[in-house]
This record gives C-alpha cells, sequence and structure tokens, in this order.
C-alpha cells in the first residue's frame, strides 16, 4: 500500500498538477518546512479512531506543495482527507515574523530588543510578499536585505521562528477543522465548491456552484465555514499552549507558558491580516468566499473571550497587551491593525450584529454539517 506522502504526492500531480515539496530532501532550506510537518502530524495523531455519523474512519493526510503563490487547502481524495499548504505561505510566514521581532518595541521583553533597527518594508511591499515577489522575478536574497530582515538578538530571531511554527500551526489547525469539521464533505455534497482554499483563486471557482444556490447564500455558507475553522484552529492551537504536555516543539515547549501563551495568540489574529494581504496579491474579489479579514479578527476575539479566562489568569490584560503589538508593527507597515479600534471595535454593533447573524445562520446548517462532523465518542 502506498505511504501516506506517497499519496499526497499522488493527489498533488494527478488533481492540482503540482509538485508536493519534499521535506526530507536534507537540503537545509527544508529543515522548517519538515519541522512545520512533524508537528502537524503530532497533532493529527490526536484524531485517530475519530468516525463520523456513516461510520467512516477519519483519515487525514498534510504536505506542502512546491507552489509560489501564498495559500492553504482542504480537499478529499480516495476516501481520504488532504491538507496542504504552498511552500511560498510557510516562507511568507516567516519572513513577516521575522519583520515583527526586528521592530524594537514588538514584545520588548523577550531578548535584547534594544538593539533592534525597526526597518520599514523592502521596496515598501509588504512583509510576506517581498520575498515572494523578488523570488518569482528571480531575484536572491542578498547580505543588504538580510541585514534587514533579520532580528539582531539571537533569541528574538529564534523566537521569530516560533512565532513561524505557531502561525503555520494555526494554518494547519484550521485546514484540519474544514476536514474534521464536516466542512469539506459539505462542500461536496452541495455543490458549493470543489474545495476550500485560503485565498480565493478566480480559477477553482467558476462553475461550480449549483444553480440552486444562489451567490448570496453560497457566500454566507463559505463564510460560516471559514469562522467556524478559524474557532476551531484557535481553541486547539491555545490547548496545546495552556495543557502541560501537548507542545511537540521541543524549543516552545521549554518558554514559559504565558510567552507561548502571547505568541500564538497574536500569531493567530495577525494570520487573518496576512490573508488580507495574500487575497489581495492573488488579485481577486475579496469578500466572495471568506469573511473580512477583520471580521475574522474579531471572530477569533470573541471565542478568546469565551474559552480563554478559564485557562488563563488575567486573560483580559494579556489580550489588550498582545493587541497592542499591532501598534509596532503597524508603525512600519500602516495598513496594519490598530490597537485601540480594534479594542473598540470589539463591542461595534455592526461587528457583533454581523457575527451573530453569521453564527444564527451556521445554526441552521448544522443538520446538513452534523452527520459530516467526525467525533472520538
Ligand atoms: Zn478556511
Amino acid at each position: 500500500m502506498a505511504s501516506d506522502f506517497e499519496q499526497f504526492r499522488n493527489y498533488a500531480s494527478t488533481v492540482l498538477k503540482a509538485k508536493a515539496f519534499e521535506t526530507d530532501s536534507g537540503k537545509e532550506s527544508a529543515h522548517l518546512f519538515r519541522a512545520s510537518l512533524e508537528t502537524t502530524q503530532g497533532h493529527i495523531n490526536w484524531t485517530s479512531g475519530a468516525k463520523n455519523a456513516h461510520g467512516e474512519i477519519f483519515r487525514l493526510t498534510p504536505g506542502f506543495l512546491d507552489i509560489y503563490q501564498p495559500n492553504a487547502l482542504a480537499d478529499r481524495h480516495n476516501g481520504r482527507f488532504i491538507i496542504a499548504m504552498h511552500s511560498a505561505l510557510f516562507v511568507a510566514i516567516t519572513e513577516f515574523t521575522m519583520f515583527c521581532f526586528a521592530q524594537r518595541g514588538f514584545f520588548s521583553d523577550i531578548g535584547d530588543a534594544a538593539i533592534e533597527t525597526s526597518p520599514t518594508p523592502i521596496n515598501d511591499r509588504p512583509p510576506g510578499l517581498w520575498l515572494i515577489d523578488l523570488t518569482n522575478t528571480g531575484g536572491r536574497v542578498n547580505a543588504e536585505h538580510n541585514a534587514r530582515l533579520i532580528p539582531k538578538c539571537t533569541d528574538r530571531y529564534v523566537m521569530s521562528i516560533y512565532l513561524a511554527l505557531l502561525m503555520a500551526r494555526f494554518v494547519w489547525m484550521h485546514e484540519l477543522a474544514h476536514c474534521f469539521n464536516g466542512h469539506v464533505g459539505l462542500i461536496h455534497d452541495q455543490g458549493i465548491a470543489i474545495r476550500l482554499y485560503e485565498s480565493q483563486d478566480p480559477q477553482t471557482l467558476i462553475g461550480f456552484s449549483r444553480p440552486s444556490h444562489n451567490m448570496a447564500d453560497r457566500s454566507k455558507r463559505l463564510h460560516c465555514l471559514e469562522l467556524d475553522a478559524d474557532q476551531s484552529a484557535l481553541s486547539s492551537s491555545m490547548r496545546i499552549q495552556t495543557d502541560d504536555n501537548l507542545e511537540n516543539i521541543v524549543g516552545i515547549a521549554e518558554l514559559d507558558k504565558q510567552t507561548r501563551q502571547r505568541l500564538m495568540l497574536f500569531g493567530s489574529y495577525a494570520m487573518t491580516w496576512l490573508f488580507e494581504e495574500f487575497q489581495v496579491y492573488l488579485n481577486a474579489q475579496g469578500g466572495e468566499t471568506h469573511p473580512l479579514p477583520y471580521l475574522r479578527l474579531h471572530g477569533l476575539m470573541q471565542t478568546s473571550a469565551k474559552i480563554l479566562p478559564a485557562h488563563i489568569n488575567n486573560f483580559t490584560a494579556m489580550d489588550a497587551e498582545v493587541c497592542s503589538q499591532f501598534d509596532f508593527v503597524r508603525r512600519s507597515i500602516p495598513g496594519f491593525y490598530e490597537s485601540k479600534s480594534v479594542l473598540t471595535d470589539r463591542a461595534h454593533p455592526k461587528i457583533v450584529d454581523e457575527l451573530g447573524g453569521l453564527s444564527e445562520f451556521f445554526q441552521g446548517m448544522l443538520p446538513d454539517l452534523e452527520p459530516l462532523q467526525f467525533s472520538q465518542k
């Protein structure tokens, strides 16, 4: 029988006409990809034995795709679920987290923040996309780029890598939730989409909506699935940082709990902003398949306010401190979130009503979704 990864390779080449990214190539650059995939595989093992109402056993294979365009996806092929991250997404996340830790005010209690130079983005491109542009145009990172990109303090550099792994984990957990919570089954059953992508690729949307679904209804359904996957991703990511033995990345497990939790929370919130940048990059119409990133951010904040105070002392203060880090990034990227308005907008009627309305709509989807959901009971 073909190994899991052989099946992933086969899916990549036959369905996506793409190449799987080989993380065991021995190349130094593959090391971080391997670490991200290994920690994810460890957490996927928790789902062992899970079944849905049809008695189907949950089987899932994760992998990176060698595609230089930032995206991630969840799909099903030959009776197993597939979750995939384009290599460019992980590269972009890493560029972004290094940029954050190179900002002097960003989590300034970590390492020697005073030696950081708070660089502005190279060529005014958002961190995360500059490197993709450069690589796509045949450019190479030189010493001057490195001097600007990489945090000066070694501890902060290491921390930026941990943050990248945590942000990638949020993406993996989000994709896992699309499979585990029955979303992929539902979109296939109802002909809503062929697979779930994180950034909308215009090519995959044409012709896959059955005439019975009007476009507004279809968008609303997809928005609800995104918010549900975000909620699950945040819950699992946080559980790993509140329980004692679940973190399987040794360096992160050795950090104090508060640092781990703050990094995880910042990374999850910031991921919504990165997705918006990627969406712009893909030049697609925003708001069609995914809720606006700012709404997703608030969906996450509602989830954290609901579940985290039970696990973290003085969570409100931690949440405010995490949000205040936005401002240090914003000094160099003016389009980034601003803490004051983010915190005030939590009670904004438009946000509260929109999330409330989607949550109610989602309740109506549950009768179709529940038989497709997996559980370990
Ligand atoms: Zn999604």
